[in-house]
């Protein structure tokens, strides 16, 4: 139950699983020009010009698969959570306490000569369970119990809103349970990179069948794997808000599926679906069936197995970890050093990616120490700026009609927005934590976790919710409840700082905040209402016309080359791609409210358009290993950050008067090519 944010919310980035070491560098509030590259123009290369010098300077660390403004950020909130949670772990704390849980889930993590004297032992029971199994009917049951573990199997179950009832809960079923990042590291065979992964794809199982003495053919798994992958919607497909719309009475999945027995499964998972569910992928869940009948229920035990000890083998014993590592980190995203223990023990327990077993216990603390009301009240404002400049931008828009202009304002005029951290926090009492007892920790959290999302059927939206914790360096709009949030972490130099000039946190928090808003109103945001219902408001002829922009901006991005004959996807990257352009343009517009009229700023040469085109791309500084790019070109909806910084100013009036480029500048277009959307 926990691909929630993969499907329903627009994040600003997609977070690597491990970032993170120590903070290289000093923040500073002002403009630090030490980065740039003086000898490219901006207008022809605004990234390059900007952070130069800083990429060429600046090594991935070992333990990183990218690095750049954002994870600096994260490294920082790293450094002050393993202040939070030593603390903690320090002092004695009153048994059930919070303190308590996080204090000695810390402990249990760190103790790796019990790890290493245990070996396989913790999994031992669950895999004997999964041995027992003497049908089909039972291993469908029993992953039931796996999903409640946090183990992935080919039956993906979630609870979210309704995107057509938003106001209730319902159970969501999607494809799921492969190993590898995306669906063509199977089916496209003549590539080099997916070949390799295929090998230590099958080095990692036999590791693990020496590891645990378990019986497992990675050859047959990996081909059940691959008729998996065969059956899945593309991430492009996956996409479509509509399409992944498939309402089903409970009673009819049986039709979808004859030969799975979903009431057995739910039962089994403690969920109670009610009359009618949503399935994302019907056509994965016809095949499935399929391919269930056609794989003998030796290979799904095997099958079963595997991914039980995957899911636990970060928690194991140190070949268990490395064994881990090489498949998921060095192979598949091109890191060369495990992260130290501590930083892994970190992000177990708040949330590297997800929110961690106790993410909202050192959120809050985080929270009381790092997070300034001043910073709230300084946000308050900036929001309502963009709010305001996009309602101005949605009333001068040539391609749309007044009747749809009207429908869009009330749209916007229902954007909720969040800022810094939740007003109530997450109740953990029922987590038991054991100092001595990671795997025990680990399988109670995710419990509770799953009971917490399925208890949430059949009772009223929870509005307070958040989908990040505080510490995380990120934002995101949630489109079926119409919310733009921002983590307390974001909001810190690059992007935003209180003593920095204006333009600076235009061009950073402000295009970041006009980029959530805009997902609102991008090419699948723009289908939901501002009840956060897919509804369609618009005319036949404003949707041609908006569909006609977009067209032109997938052209635009389809044409980046960020590793040789390796291209971005412009229908896969198309809503991120319009809310940088739109984000930014907003955020522009924002500042000229805000700006315009007063006292010119200007800060070492620069001036006030300048300097927020230069605050736009410095928060792009970033750089990836080739492994990561290529996964993050399949798998990641945002585009490399050298085209996020580069893409959008080719289509900003603003950015050409900025630099006054001209014809036969790089990043040059006539006017009549430049892509006007919001
Ligand atoms: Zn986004």
């Amino acid at each position: 139950m926990n691909c929630i944010l993969r499907y329903s919310l627009s994040l600003l980035l997609v977070l690597s699983s491990a970032a993170l070491s120590h903070a290289q560098d000093e923040q500073t509030a002002g403009l630090d020009t030490t980065s740039f590259n003086r000898d490219i123009r901006p207008q022809d290369d605004l990234f390059e010009f900007v952070n130069g010098t800083w990429l060429k300077n600046t090594p991935i660390p070992a333990d990183k698969s990218n690095y750049g403004s954002f994870t600096k950020l994260a490294d920082l909130s790293e450094e002050r959570l393993k202040a939070i949670v030593e603390e903690l772990s320090a002092a004695d704390h009153p048994k059930g306490s919070d303190e308590q849980k996080v204090g000695d889930f810390f402990k249990a993590y760190m103790d790796v000569e019990k790890a290493n004297e245990l070996g396989a032992a913790p999994i031992q029971e669950e895999l004997a369970k999964i041995d027992a199994l003497e049908s089909k009917e039972a291993l469908i049951e029993h992953f039931g119990s796996l999903d409640q573990m946090g183990v992935s199997t080919p039956l993906g179950a979630y609870i979210s809103q309704d995107a057509k009832v938003s106001t209730q809960y319902i159970v969501h079923l999607v494809q799921n349970g492969t190993t590898l990042p995306d669906r063509d590291y199977y089916l496209v065979r003549h590539e080099e990179k997916n070949e390799s992964a295929r090998a230590a794809y099958m080095q990692y199982v036999e590791k693990l069948v020496e590891l645990t003495g378990s019986s497992i053919d990675g050859e047959e798994v990996f081909a059940f794997e691959t008729r998996l992958a065969d059956a899945s919607w593309s991430n492009i497909k996956l996409r479509d808000a509509e399409g992944r719309y498939n309402k089903y009475k409970t009673e009819d999945l049986a039709k979808l599926t004859p030969g799975i027995d979903w009431s057995v499964l739910f039962e089994a998972s403690g969920v109670e679906p009610g009359d009618e569910v949503i399935v994302n992928t019907p056509s994965y869940f016809e095949k499935l069936d399929e391919i269930m009948q056609q794989t003998s229920l030796e290979t799904l035990k095997e099958y079963a197995k595997f991914h039980l000890i995957d899911r636990f083998a970060p928690y194991l014993s140190e070949p268990f970890v490395i064994a881990h590592f090489d498949l998921h980190r060095k192979e598949l995203a091109g890191v060369t050093e495990q992260r130290p223990r501590w930083k892994r023990a970190i992000a177990a327990i708040s949330g590297g990616r997800g929110f961690g077993a106790l993410g909202e216990v050192v959120g809050k603390i985080y929270v009381q120490r790092h997070f300034k009301p001043e910073a709230k009240e300084k946000m308050d404002r900036l929001v309502k700026n963009l709010l305001k400049a996009f309602g101005t931008s949605i009333d001068g828009l040539a391609w749309m009609s007044d009747e749809t202009k009207a429908k869009a304002k009330v749209k916007l005029s229902k954007i909720r927005t969040k800022i810094g951290y939740p007003t109530k926090w997450r109740d953990y009492s029922a987590l038991e934590v054991e100092p001595a007892d990671l795997v025990g920790n680990t399988i109670r959290s995710a419990k509770v976790e799953h009971d917490r999302q399925v208890q949430k059927l059949g009772k009223p939206i929870d509005r307070e919710e958040w989908g990040m914790t505080p510490q995380t360096v990120n934002a995101y709009y949630n489109p079926t409840k119409n919310e733009i949030v921002f983590p307390a972490a974001i909001l810190q130099t690059p992007f935003f700082s209180a003593d920095t000039p204006a333009p600076l946190n235009y061009g950073g928090i402000g295009a970041v905040i006009g980029h959530e808003i805009s997902h609102a109103f991008d090419d699948q945001g723009s289908r939901y209402d501002g009840d956060g219902n897919l509804n369609n408001w618009w005319t036949d002829a404003d949707r041609e016309a908006f569909e006609k922009l977009t067209t032109q901006l997938v052209e635009q991005y389809d044409g980046y080359e960020p590793l040789p004959g390796k291209f971005v996807k412009g229908d896969f990257t198309l809503g991120e791609n319009i809310a940088d352009l739109s984000g930014l343009e907003i955020a522009h517009r924002a500042m000229s409210f805000e700006l315009d009229g007063k006292d010119p700023i200007e800060v070492a040469g620069w001036n006030q358009d300048q300097l927020f085109f230069v605050g736009w791309s410095r928060v792009w500084a970033r750089k990836y290993r080739e492994a990561e790019m290529m996964k993050r070109l399949l798998t990641d909806p945002h585009s490399p950050s050298a085209y996020r910084a580069n893409g959008p100013v080719t289509n900003i009036d603003a950015f050409y008067k900025a630099f006054d480029l001209k014809e036969g500048d790089q990043l040059f277009k006539p006017e009549s090519q430049r892509i006007k959307i919001w």
